[in-house]
């Protein structure tokens, strides 16, 4: 456990609790998971790119003023990966740190127009991320699956060519398993993405979109409406409006909730007023999950552990948010059941013990 993101709020046996749990995880992001020891070891491997090589300097380097250094971090390590080894390598690492934190298995968000764009070969890329996913795989015991998302900024050239890169039979990965789309809401409207998902869609994906992060809930009507969205990246502003919450609710249309990147990008003020606790209440299917983890400060275990203390959580209570990923996962039925087993088997040697 990283002592600085030990919440004094949350009891210590409970952070230990979480540091065991098997989980899922739904919403994270590839680039976004680089931690320093990864973007160290990417820093070390192309000199001249302007990005410390030493690991404790990173840590000064990845805490931000402000969103638009965020971001000019982010494009930095970006531009780190050039190589179809780089890709390997990124991928490979962030399994490492997910098994570390007891993931049995990750939909991890790629965006492959960010590596194609510069000029690194679609086939040689995707064959890094399959080689990656499967040795991962083998050696972790983490499984890895893809969601392929439109960087929105980057404007309809772009879903262009994600669909293409999702649904061209000679490229799409065995492990790509859904569609997204991230980026910044504001000024891109989330209906002009339709054509691109219906693709999606009929070549047997999964329909995942951010909504709802940095603008209002017809931002997640428009996903559900016009994208046909399975879940929900963020959906936080569907608090405020409560025939959406039903709707979600009804429908068993997960949310996939990342608090601290949420404070992070200011999409909420602070970890008080963050709405996880109206979805509950409404009855929505709750994930909890860590965005760009080392960019925010968090992990994915940290991220339990505010979900613990803003649903005034225990044992049995983490255990059950950690199977609401499961359920909400596109995973077969098996490979569900395997990890509810887990769970469960951990969390009663846990409880008999204590
Ligand atoms: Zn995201």
């Amino acid at each position: 456990m990283t002592e600085h993101l030990v919440d004094p709020d949350v009891p210590r046996d409970l952070h230990a609790f979480i540091a065991g749990l098997p989980k899922a995880e739904l919403h994270v992001h590839h680039v976004g998971s680089a931690s320093p020891r990864i973007v160290s070891e990417l820093a070390a491997r192309h000199p001249d790119s302007m990005v410390p090589t030493d690991p404790e300097a990173l840590v000064d380097y990845f805490t931000f003023t402000d969103f638009a250094h965020f971001i000019q971090v982010y494009l930095s390590v970006v531009d780190l990966i050039r190589t179809p080894e780089d890709v390997r390598l990124l991928t490979y690492e962030v399994a490492r740190d997910m098994a570390r934190q007891q993931v049995r298995y990750a939909e991890l968000t790629i965006t492959p127009y960010s590596s194609t764009r510069r000029g690194i070969d679609e086939r040689a890329f995707m064959d890094a991320i399959e080689d990656a996913r499967k040795t991962a795989e083998a050696d972790f015991g983490t499984v890895l699956r893809w969601c392929f998302d439109i960087p929105g900024e980057a404007g309809l050239e772009s879903a262009e060519e994600t669909a293409r890169l999702a649904t061209d039979d000679r490229l799409r990965p065995e492990g790509l398993v859904s569609f997204g789309l991230g980026g910044p809401e504001i000024g891109v409207a989330r209906p002009q993405f339709k054509p691109y998902f219906d693709r999606a869609i009929a070549a047997g994906l999964h329909s995942v979109p951010h909504a709802g992060e940095t603008t209002g809930p017809q931002t997640v009507w428009d996903a559900l409406t016009h994208l046909r969205a399975e879940r929900i990246g963020h959906g936080t502003s569907s608090a405020q409006d409560p025939k959406l919450l039903a709707h979600l609710a009804e429908r068993r249309i997960p949310l996939e909730v990342c608090p601290t990147s949420n404070i992070a990008t200011r999409a909420v003020r602070t970890l008080d007023e963050h709405p996880i606790k109206e979805f509950t209440r409404a009855g929505v299917l709750v994930t909890i999950n860590s965005d760009d983890p080392p960019m925010f400060g968090t992990d994915l275990n940290n991220e339990y552990a505010v979900a613990a203390r803003l649903l005034g959580l225990d044992e049995r209570g983490l255990a059950d948010l950690a199977k609401n990923a499961v359920e909400a996962a596109f995973l077969d039925e098996p490979g569900k059941a395997r990890i509810r087993d887990e769970i469960d088997t951990y969390t009663s040697s846990w409880l008999a013990a204590s």
